[in-house]
């Protein structure tokens, strides 16, 4: 069992190559419910040493990416903190130091191979059916001999050395003891020729320096396990709990989620990108709540709010199976959670997509909107179907649509006119006046009410589908309604 009385020091560590996706934002949580849980502190490292593939701006979405998820860190780039800097390519020296703490005591070395040569050592291999690796000329080199070539200015990397015999077992907190044979490990590089760490280095070293207690990352890194493992013992350190999260399925659980089922995904309206997600209308406490449970053990339909999570939450219930993406969970957890927020929240956060919509919004209107629409919603930006119209000053409906089922345009015309006259006797359209006297209608006219409503509503909403009618006209106001019923009258009376 994990020990939750001593507070815990976690980090998420994103590469800022691409878009922050749902792996980083589950693994942030899960650091930030335990660091919650433990009066512990949530760091966010910005892992940057791959010059080529980092992307303009990628850091900033992340940030803003945790920001709105609700993750606020403790300690980063941005908030400084006692352990920074927080940006690997701001702790270069750190790296260095260390590769020569490695060299000198016996654990790593230079290596000049070129890339050529490492060409045809693994084409040769391949040849031999072996597997290819590193085949350790430089790991035979005098270090008088690899001084001189250094200070000759001869290219080098530094590899570490790993052990030849015996095994390495590395301790996973979700999967047990994994043991490996040290023969079958390769002599990875450290240090590149432009000096910059590898992620092998440098995680380990920012891990420890930061006094990591417990490092939560994807299980990609398994098969690099061994290999940090012996990186932290070589340098004499305690090691912290290690987790390697479950990784992410397809929607069908039929291989791993790759680019193409994300490009898949967003054609269906989702993503698995965290901003993609925002712009389509998601709630951090819905994805939270969703991605909480992909991988945690608590009961997979739980509607778990942030203080219900960290209440919850333990390393020892985290699951290391795969999980599938599953995206009708997400619209379900969305809904769920935009039922739990109140009105003025509710109308809150839905009024930026009306008004990135070009909707003109008065909050007033909205809050007596919000009722009438919540249950419907699944995600906020349902919001600009359902309540968009109401911020119209005209609406054009489609002409067919005003005519209803089993009648024709001139039937049609003449149930808008009925209506017209009953509701143009009432002093106030409201729910309560002009309900009867319509039901009514439905009744003398021998029609069934979604042919009489569904005429009023397209007259009045301009759309076929909308939140209840009678409260709905309440709000668009007496005015409003007689105008469009008379204006769809006329649509109705010159069709042919
Ligand atoms: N920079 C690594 C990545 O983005 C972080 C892995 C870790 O958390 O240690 O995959």
């Amino acid at each position: 069992m994990t020990d939750y009385t001593r507070p815990a020091r976690v980090r998420v560590a994103p590469s800022p190559t691409g878009h922050m996706h749902l792996g980083t934002a589950r693994t942030a949580l899960y650091d930030y419910l335990l660091a919650k849980k433990t009066s512990g502190k949530f760091i966010l490292r910005i892992e940057d040493t791959d010059l080529k593939r980092t992307i303009p701006g990628a850091e900033r979405e992340i940030m803003d990416g945790l920001r709105w998820l609700g993750l606020d860190y403790d300690e980063g780039p941005d908030v400084g903190g006692a352990f920074g800097p927080y940006r690997q390519t701001e702790r270069r020296d750190l790296y260095t130091q260390h590769a020569k703490m490695l060299v000198d005591n016996g654990h790593a070395y230079p290596c000049f191979c070129t890339p050529d040569r490492l060409e045809k050592v693994r084409q040769e291999q391949q040849k031999r059916k072996e597997t290819t690796r590193y085949d350790g000329t430089c790991r035979k080199l005098s270090s008088d001999e690899a001084a001189r070539r250094i200070a000759g200015g001869e290219k080098y990397v530094i590899r570490f050395k790993m052990p030849f015999e015996g095994s390495t077992t590395a301790r996973d907190l979700l999967r047990g003891d994994i043991v490996i044979e040290n023969k079958n490990l390769d002599d990875s590089v450290i240090l590149k020729t432009d000096g910059l760490p590898t992620y092998h280095l440098a995680a380990m070293v920012d891990d420890h320096l930061m006094q990591i207690t417990h490092v939560l990352r994807g299980s990609e890194w398994l098969g690099t396990f061994p290999l940090h493992v012996n990186i932290v013992r070589a340098f004499g350190w305690d090691e912290p709990e290690w987790v390697h999260l479950s990784i992410f399925l397809k929607p069908s659980g039929k291989g791993k989620m790759s680019k193409r089922e994300a490009a898949e995904a967003v054609k269906d309206g989702y993503s698995i990108f965290i901003k993609d997600m925002q712009e389509l209308g998601f709630t951090p406490e819905g994805l939270l709540n969703w991605m909480a449970l992909m991988g945690w053990g608590v009961a997979e339909n739980d509607v778990l709010t942030m203080s219900d999570m960290i209440e919850k939450f333990s390393l020892d219930h985290l699951n290391p199976s795969p999980a599938a993406v599953n995206f009708q969970k997400l619209d379900h957890f969305n809904g769920t959670h935009i039922r739990l927020f109140s009105t003025d929240e509710l109308a809150a956060r839905i009024k930026p997509f009306l008004t990135k919509a070009g909707f003109n919004v008065d909050d007033a209107r909205l809050l007596r909107i919000i009722p009438l629409i919540r249950e419907r919603l699944v995600t906020l930006d349902d919001g600009i179907d359902f309540a968009g119209f109401f911020f119209k000053e005209t609406v054009e409906p489609n002409p067919d649509d005003l005519i209803a089922k089993g009648l024709d345009a001139r039937q049609s015309a003449n149930v808008a006119r009925k209506a017209h006259e009953i509701l143009a006797a009432l002093p106030e359209i409201n729910h309560a006046a002009a309900e009867p006297p319509m039901r009514a209608l439905v009744e003398k006219l021998a029609l069934n009410p979604n042919q009489v409503f569904g005429i009023v509503r397209v007259a009045v909403t301009g759309q076929k589908v909308s939140p209840p009618l009678f409260e709905s006209m309440e709000i668009i106001g007496r005015a409003k309604v007689l105008e469009r019923l008379q204006k769809a009258i006329e649509m109705l009376e010159s069709m042919p």
